[in-house]
């Protein structure tokens, strides 16, 4: 039975003409590009392509992109390297919804005596745009805030936030991890100071992704060693995954409009074809301001996890939100900072599409779940039932 798979904010399937421009740099021309010796120092040509490939996508100057091994790593670069840049920065302002490479470095630096503060959003999962006025007060402060949200898909309004946070003097990072080949992102036009990438959500491999420094920007390295990557990630270069991620941005970039028109018909028809056939369920997050790939819906008084295991046996993906809490049942960071009820949270599940998804698949989860969902409920203790009359 093929799988149909759903969860591609958690990862996605390599693009054949990924895996194509990759497979040399594995099977013959396999030299270190700092060699001396042509067999090597060849492959530096590649490497230096992909540059300009990863910086295309993002409207940067190919000096600008640092390759690192995903997301979690360019994530932590920017905050730790910032910061350790710039010791006069002593605040640092997320949110609460941001991905744990986010949360985590920034919760670090808390710890470390750093003052931390988290912008809540609204039920929508909007950002709380009031909140940041006082938080930039303790000037010059550090910024991350993500471009789209990995489990609702809301987008947060970095093109209009970057402006107003650079004329108050921040630093300012964004994850751009899920936004990045979905959503035009221009740093030639949005001035952000960083910017991260990862390969594995735009059909590249896992373990390579990119930082986007501006240039200028103070930066302290994570990594020290060899001086590759210009002093800013030092280690030998993973010369197959860059020549992927180049590959994959190139794809990304001439493939977005089309792919993510034809995303959002599906992730709509599948979003409304859900609401309709499954009572007591909800969208969760901003219906407009969001990822033409990704819809989160809550089926009231069930288990999400439960309907994943469903869903699993009959070979459709889906996750119950970020590929990095699952296997715990704490409900989702990002539901609860959005206040979905209590009935609600624990019932979520995140659907997200790519370029491969076919109608089929759609089909194939809109004839199962209804049948899924009603399953669970009637096992479901919590379900409001009408009281049994008395004799
Ligand atoms: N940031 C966001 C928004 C993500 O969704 C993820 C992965 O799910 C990451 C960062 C981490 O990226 P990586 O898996 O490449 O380390």
């Amino acid at each position: 039975m093929s799988v149909v798979y759903l969860d591609n904010n958690a990862t996605t399937q390599p693009d054949p003409q990924v895996l194509e421009a990759m497979a040399p740099f594995l099977r013959e021309r396999w030299g270190n590009p700092s060699s001396m010796h042509a067999f090597g120092g060849n492959v530096r040509r590649h490497v230096e392509q992909a540059r300009e490939q990863v910086a295309a996508l993002l409207g940067a100057d190919p000096s600008e992109i640092v390759f690192t091994s995903g997301g979690t790593e360019s994530d932590n670069a920017a905050i730790r390297g910032l910061t350790e840049a710039v010791p006069a920065v002593r605040t640092v302002i997320t949110s609460r919804v941001e991905h744990p490479a986010v949360l985590e470095p920034c919760r670090h630096l808390k710890e470390k005596g750093y003052t931390e503060i988290e912008l809540g959003v609204d039920e929508e999962g909007r950002l709380r745009e009031e909140e940041l006025g006082a938080a930039l007060k303790s000037a010059p402060v550090f910024v991350s805030l993500m471009w789209a949200n990995n489990e609702t898909g809301v987008l947060f309004p970095i093109p209009r936030l970057a402006p107003r946070l650079k004329a108050a003097g921040a630093f300012f990072h964004t994850d751009a991890v899920q936004a990045a080949g979905k959503v035009p992102v221009d740093v030639s036009r949005v001035p952000v100071d960083f910017l991260t990438l990862s390969g594995h959500k735009l059909h590249a491999p896992k373990g390579i992704g990119a930082l986007y420094i501006r240039r200028g920007t103070p930066f302290a390295p994570l990594i020290l060693g060899g001086h590759q990557e210009r002093n800013r990630r030092s280690g030998t270069e993973n010369v197959p995954g860059i020549v992927a991620l180049g590959k994959a941005c190139e794809l990304a970039r001439l493939r977005m409009e089309e792919d993510s028109r034809r995303m959002a018909a599906l992730r709509d028809r599948l979003e409304q074809g859900i609401l309709a056939s499954c009572p007591d369920s909800r969208r969760n997050g901003d219906s407009v301001e969001r990822l033409p790939n990704t819809t989160n819906i809550s089926f009231h008084y069930i288990e999400g996890e439960a309907i994943l295991y469903h869903l699993s046996d009959l070979q459709i993906c889906a996750s119950s939100g970020s590929a990095c809490s699952s296997g715990s049942l704490e409900p989702s960071h990002v539901l609860r900072a959005m206040g979905v009820p209590f009935t609600a949270v624990h019932g979520s599940i995140r659907l997200s599409l790519s370029r491969f998804t076919t109608e089929a698949d759609i089909e194939a989860i809109l004839r199962e779940l209804p049948r899924i969902v009603a399953k669970l409920r009637a096992l479901s203790p919590f379900v409001p039932r009408p009281a049994a009359k008395g004799g």
